[in-house]
């Protein structure tokens, strides 16, 4: 059901209670009802987008600049599905061993999370040479307050209240007790026997650090909001590449999609040159003037290249232009969220802040990336790459855009640098657990939330087995 009003929800008893409707709120919600298990989900934003909702996602941001984080994520029901580009793949094996969870604990989760985001379960990988593979996303249209609202409505196992902001929890010891959230200028208190955070990769650190500024609960959880993460995404340069020529050395192996060609690096050349993970793609639609640009440069630097260029241009079998890239980033203990000593929201919450710095592992992971694949297109004739000179020189990037907000509640086993246990549940507490992006202690090079999805029913077939 769907309410609007507290009164229906007081008073019943819930076994499970979950902060937030975005992907990684309902994906939970969705498997414990399978198991026919009761949740409350509490909903800080309403149906639809409003200015003032999104108002009290307001922080202020240290270091390096990154997209305002009002217009970064959806304070709505449905969450910031309301705004992603639905570009889905699982996280690369390689990056998840990193993580101590075996990449087919995830996997068992794949079909059920394509379900979820109406798309194929099939992502596959082609190997080009030992550093590089192509590799295939699958686009999810799925807008989760669109397509659950519905089910929800009519749901005997999830009950959903909007308008409801979380503040904190409370308790003893080591087990919450509480939840404390508001709703219309007043304070309600809601007791669960699980309780989980799934309010988007800020607010699980805003929440947790005011928990543990208002309490003891989480006091000896000194990580909390440390290791912050984005994938760093810019334009790496431009070039050509020959569909034609590369689907003939692929052969059965090329992946033919509309759309453009993404290339990912592999765990050998992550580990051989010590960069970050990183996917490159390149769009013939993207800029048709920098074709020009690059079919003449190369007629002077390389004349039979050039001409074959050209020829294959007027076929169209070209993929041409700018060249973008989609990086790990390496964690840094200083990136971090914390809360405002002064500055507070509407319902006199402090505001978060967040410290960022890019780093020169990005830069270095991007040239080399860059390089190497620059060789290949040579070596192999399948095309021509050439770098940005800001990175050549290892001088900066412009970034496109800060839209995946990882890391803060980071997995791990030490209270020094991680929140949760592999199990998602907070360190030191018994029935406090997180879901997002938050809790990734790497961030991989991939799109975030086809993991936070599989994370999440996961994590709902682990509360139940306690249940
Ligand atoms: C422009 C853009 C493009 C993107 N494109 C992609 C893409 O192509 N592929 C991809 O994988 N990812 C993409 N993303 C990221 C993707 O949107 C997120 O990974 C995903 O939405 C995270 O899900 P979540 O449920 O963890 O958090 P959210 O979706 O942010 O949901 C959190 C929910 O919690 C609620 N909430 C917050 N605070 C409280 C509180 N105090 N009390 C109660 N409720 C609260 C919010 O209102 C919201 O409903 C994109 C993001 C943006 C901004």
């Amino acid at each position: 059901m769907i309410y609007k009003n507290t009164n229906a929800i007081i008073g019943k008893n819930y076994p499970v209670v979950i902060v937030g409707s975005g992907p990684a709120g309902i994906s939970l919600a969705l498997k414990l009802e399978e198991k026919k298990i009761k949740t409350l989900i509490l909903e800080a934003g309403s149906d639809d987008y409003s200015e003032k909702s999104q108002e009290f996602y307001k922080s202020k941001i240290f270091g390096d600049e990154i997209t305002d984080l009002r217009s970064s994520r959806l304070r709505q029901f449905g969450g910031t599905s309301g705004l992603w580009g639905g570009w889905s793949k699982p996280m690369e094996n390689y990056n998840l061993s990193e993580w101590g969870i075996q990449h087919h604990e995830l996997d068992n989760y794949s079909d059920q999370t394509s379900k979820i985001l109406d798309i194929n379960n099939t992502f596959k990988k082609s190997n080009i040479n030992k550093y590089f593979n192509q590799i295939e996303f699958q686009y999810s249209k799925v807008r989760f307050n669109e397509k659950f609202r519905d089910h929800i409505s009519k749901s005997n196992y999830i009950d959903l209240l909007m308008n409801a902001q979380v503040l904190k929890f409370s308790g003893e010891e080591s087990v919450t007790k509480k939840v404390e959230f508001l709703f219309h200028g007043q304070r309600f208190k809601i007791s669960s026997a699980f309780f989980v955070l799934a309010s988007g990769g800020i607010e699980n650190s805003r929440i947790l650090l005011y928990t543990k500024q208002q309490n003891n609960l989480l006091k000896n959880n000194s990580s909390i909001g440390m290791y912050w993460m984005t994938h760093p995404w810019f334009l790496g340069g431009y070039g050509v590449l020959k569909k034609k020529k590369l689907s003939e050395y692929l052969g059965i192996n090329f992946i033919d999609r509309d759309g453009p060609l993404h290339i990912a690096s592999s765990e050998i050349l992550k580990k051989e040159k010590k960069i970050m993970s990183g996917s490159i793609y390149m769009d013939a639609k993207e800029n048709k003037n920098i074709v020009k640009e690059i079919v003449k440069d190369l007629l002077c630097v390389a004349p039979n290249f050039g001409k074959k260029v050209t020829r294959s241009i007027f076929k169209k079998d070209l993929k041409c232009g700018n060249i973008f890239m989609h990086l790990e980033e390496a964690p840094n203990k200083n990136n971090r969220i914390t809360l405002d000593d002064k500055i507070k929201d509407g319902n006199g919450i402090p505001i978060s802040n967040l410290y960022y710095k890019k780093s020169i592992d990005t830069l270095i992971s991007a040239k080399t990336i860059l390089k190497e694949f620059a060789n290949i297109c040579r070596n192999l004739d399948i095309g021509r790459v050439a770098l940005q000179k800001s990175i050549d020189d290892l001088n900066n990037y412009d970034s496109l855009g800060v839209y995946h907000h990882i890391g803060g509640t980071r997995i791990g086993v030490d209270l020094k640098n991680s929140v949760v246990d592999y199990n998602l549940k907070v360190h030191n507490n018994k029935n406090l657990y997180v879901s997002g992006s938050s809790v990734f202690p790497t961030s991989g090079y991939t799109n975030p939330t086809f993991t936070i999805v599989q994370l999440s029913l996961r994590l709902g077939d682990h509360i139940s087995k306690i249940l």
